[in-house]
């Protein structure tokens, strides 16, 4: 089924090969479009309910990559009408004071997302401080009660870029019920939510990793494959069943002639002629995890302000 509101991206191979038939691609940036519209929306009403939606952003130390992403995320933030906290701190501080920092968002009512943006510097502990991060707050779906919600199939804040990929495969395939969908990765971040994720709307799914006995062969076997492995153009068409969805979340720099440039885990040109439908990178992904963050912190600040407005009515029958 070539996806709803299709894409409109007639352009070369990802190698400056033969044109692409445009109706294959998925378009991350169209769907992204679509998911941030319906978040301004959602955000429009909450600020007519006097709710200002805000999310606050944690960045340690220095690293350039994470700036450029901390400066997207609160570019589009703005532009949706969420107000965005930016906290910079320096590349020595401790977890303890990390600790602190997030005490005092999880504490300010005013404050509904936060998000620490990862990796942090190697002396600090990351799990504990994903872990001090309140759960309803936890807008990246890291939080072992968030995890284990998702596992149990409840509606609990969900890993932003594998609900990013669940909504492209939704948008492309339609009804996802029993098709086999093969996730290479098993990461914490991708890889183990989007599997679960894939379980929740009735896929049957295989987890594939790096020990993993006839990786080739297994996924050739798939309906859909979400690749999150983070090995530039690892899996060309000898991977893939004819007329596979495949959803590319690898974002990886290679030297192409002296001219640096973003691939993805998947071999774009290689399997184009055997897909029925593929993210390209960049373009795919990519803009969805920005916009399901977005869509996280919509979603926190109307819970926590139905949680505040049961507790005072609680309050005042208990008064009255
Ligand atoms: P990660 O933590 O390094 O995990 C990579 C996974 O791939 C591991 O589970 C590893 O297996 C598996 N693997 C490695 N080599 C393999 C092989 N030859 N065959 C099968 N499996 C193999 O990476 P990640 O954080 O999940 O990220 C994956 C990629 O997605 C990266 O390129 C990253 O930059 C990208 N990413 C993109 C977005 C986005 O917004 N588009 C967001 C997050 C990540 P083991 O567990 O056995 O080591």
């Amino acid at each position: 089924q070539v996806p709803p509101g299709a894409p409109s991206l007639p352009q070369s191979g990802q190698n400056g090969g033969v044109p692409v038939s445009a109706h294959k691609l998925i378009d991350g940036k169209a769907a992204a479009a679509r998911v941030l519209l319906q978040v301004r929306e959602d955000v429009a009403r909450l600020h007519g309910q006097a709710i200002q939606p805000a999310l606050a952003v944690i960045l340690v130390g220095s690293d350039p990559a994470s700036q450029v992403y901390v400066r997207n995320k609160i570019l589009r933030a703005e532009e949706v009408g969420i107000r965005s906290v930016e906290h910079r701190l320096p590349s020595d501080t401790s977890t303890e004071q990390l600790l602190i920092l997030i005490g005092q968002l999880n504490a300010d009512p005013a404050i509904h997302g936060i998000l620490l943006q990862l990796p942090l510097p190697a002396q600090m502990d990351e799990l504990r401080a994903l872990e001090a991060i309140a759960p309803d707050k936890d807008v990246d779906g890291f939080h072992s009660q968030n995890v284990g919600g998702l596992s149990q199939g409840r509606a609990v804040l969900t890993p932003c870029t594998p609900s990013g990929c669940l909504y492209l495969l939704e948008q492309t395939c339609g009804d996802l019920r029993g098709k086999h969908a093969v996730v290479i990765g098993r990461s914490n971040i991708v890889g183990k939510p989007m599997a679960a994720l894939l379980l929740k709307a009735d896929c049957s799914v295989t987890v594939l990793h790096s020990r993993s006995h006839d990786a080739q062969a297994l996924c050739r076997q798939a309906d859909i494959v979400i690749a999150a492995v983070g090995r530039a153009r690892l899996i060309d068409a000898s991977w893939l069943k004819p007329g596979a969805v495949v959803i590319d979340v690898g974002i990886n720099r290679i030297d192409d002639d002296g001219r640096s440039r973003l691939v993805g885990d998947v071999d774009f040109d290689s399997a184009l002629p055997h897909v029925a439908a593929i993210t390209p990178v960049p373009g795919g992904v990519g803009p969805m995890t920005i916009a399901f963050l977005m869509k996280n912190t919509v979603a926190a600040a109307l819970a926590q302000h139905h949680a505040l407005r049961s507790q005072s009515e609680a309050v005042c029958h208990s008064i009255y």
